[in-house]
């Protein structure tokens, strides 16, 4: 039924860069066959689910949404693909994303740009855009995303869907095309928190092939939902964090978000107001830190390891095929982000600018350490506004960085956040998402406050 959807509204919303139906088919019978002869499936064994073209997979090509990678089918599969297999999730394909996930609207992949299942002419957010409509245009229930400043809170709150990012390091990155390591993570997105968890729990937990990846359990995700849904929030301290409203913001995502929080005061939760004085700055640090790490990261695409080689005719040099490499191979952001990560590391500017970057990373964290002692949650707005119009902020990269400007500091902390659907603005009818934060290792937190708000 779902791949009938698929080829049903794809033309229209254009979020898969590949779809392989047979292998969908057959890992979905391989799922009823282990059902059916009492072998030990996990709950979700059979479900579809529509994986970021970001994760590398043996039987489909990976390509990251860049010319660098077009038609490259990766040797191994990352830890995610193959946890998802093992559980018999059926992978329907690879959903689009801005290059490299540096992007908020998904128009900054080399293969054109996915709609918004809520209005055609609008984005889907971004980086992963692609997983967002597929989930809000019913071509899937289950996604996977991944988030180094927002790539899945945003564009779930923009398609009204559930989108986590769970705790650095609580899913395995292994795999994960890089773009900026300290701060990419990969996790669940779904229709209800539920579902999300049960995502959460199948991706998550230790891999010795990630030196970052948290040895310890997995939290309880899913539990943790199931005891939200009875909506009782008594004995639970949200924080409205005071520095995201005001201006910038669109009205309607401002009474959404006062809404909210009369709601979450309704379920029992005692709701206080707290101040996390350098979350102002948390954007400028991050569009040095990413952009630094990117420049490093995509160094590998150097023409001759994978994908792409442009003009190896037998004469030009190595460095010359290189460099006309790269040009062709990627698109305009990537190369800004390459330009502003290499200037921002350069010797005489790195104190200046990375260095700085870092300590204001650390002031960032400090305010979560002090907000957490006081309350267990923190909330916001997931996003300023609503979902934007295709190629209104493609010339302005300053107005498409401010989509972030609410779920970048729990990257730069590690922290885990999730995006639950908080209704439609009066203004637009479009979605509206609210932000939860929790410390790291708490993840299950979200989950609770999340299953009781939605
Ligand atoms: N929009 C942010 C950026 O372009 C976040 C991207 C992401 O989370 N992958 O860097």
């Amino acid at each position: 039924a779902h791949l009938d959807r698929v080829e049903a509204v794809e033309p229209e919303v254009g979020a898969f860069l590949h779809v392989d139906r047979q292998e969908a088919l057959d890992a979905a019978r391989r799922a009823d066959e282990d059902r059916a002869a009492g072998r030990a499936v996990s709950p979700l064994a059979g479900v579809p689910l529509a994986l970021k073209d970001v994760f590398t997979t043996t039987d489909m090509p990976t390509t990251c949404g860049s010319k660098m990678l077009e038609g490259w089918v990766p040797p191994y599969d990352s830890t995610v693909a193959a946890r998802l297999r093992e559980a018999g999730v059926v992978i329907l394909g690879k959903t689009n994303m801005d290059e490299f996930a540096m992007g908020s609207s998904t128009e900054n992949s080399a293969f054109g740009v996915t709609h918004n299942p809520w209005d055609l002419e609008r984005v889907p957010g971004g980086s992963g855009g692609g997983s967002s409509a597929a989930l809000a245009a019913f071509e899937a229930p289950l996604a996977i995303g991944t988030d180094t400043g927002g790539s899945i809170r945003q564009p779930a709150a923009v398609t009204g869907t559930v989108g986590v990012k769970p705790t650095y390091g609580g899913v395995s990155r292994y795999g994960l095309v890089a773009f900026s390591s300290s701060l990419d993570q990969g996790g669940p997105c779904g229709r209800t928190v539920l579902d999300a968890a049960m995502l959460h729990e199948v991706i998550a937990g230790h891999d010795p092939m990630d030196s970052t990846s948290i040895d310890a359990p997995v939290p309880g995700v899913t539990a943790a939902a199931r005891e939200g849904a009875a909506g009782d929030l008594r004995g639970v301290r949200v924080g409205v964090v005071r520095e995201f409203s005001g201006e910038g913001y669109q009205q309607g995502v401002l009474d959404s978000f006062r809404t909210a929080v009369d709601t979450l005061t309704e379920l029992g939760a005692e709701v206080v107001e707290v101040s996390c004085p350098h979350f102002e700055y948390a954007l400028g640090a991050y569009y040095l830190i990413a952009p630094s790490e990117c420049s490093s990261n995509l160094a590998r695409f150097d023409a001759m390891r994978y994908g792409l080689r442009v003009g190896d005719d037998g004469d030009r040099s190595t460095e010359e095929v290189m460099s006309l490499t790269r040009e062709q191979g990627f698109g305009a952001e990537v190369k800004r982000r390459i330009m502003l990560g290499t200037y921002a590391l350069s010797s005489g500017y790195y104190d200046a600018y990375y260095g700085q970057a870092q300590k204001v990373r650390t002031l960032v964290s400090r305010d979560f350490a002090a907000a957490f002692e006081r309350v267990d949650v923190l909330v916001s707005p997931t996003t300023p506004t609503t979902a934007f119009r295709i190629g209104e902020r493609a010339d302005d990269p300053m107005a498409m960085y401010l989509a972030d400007l609410c779920t970048i500091p729990s990257n730069l902390a590690g922290n885990a956040a999730m995006s639950v659907p908080s209704g439609l603005a009066a203004e637009d009818g479009l979605p509206v998402g609210l932000q939860i934060m929790a410390p790291a290792m708490a993840d299950e937190r979200l989950y609770r406050v999340g299953a009781a708000y939605e």
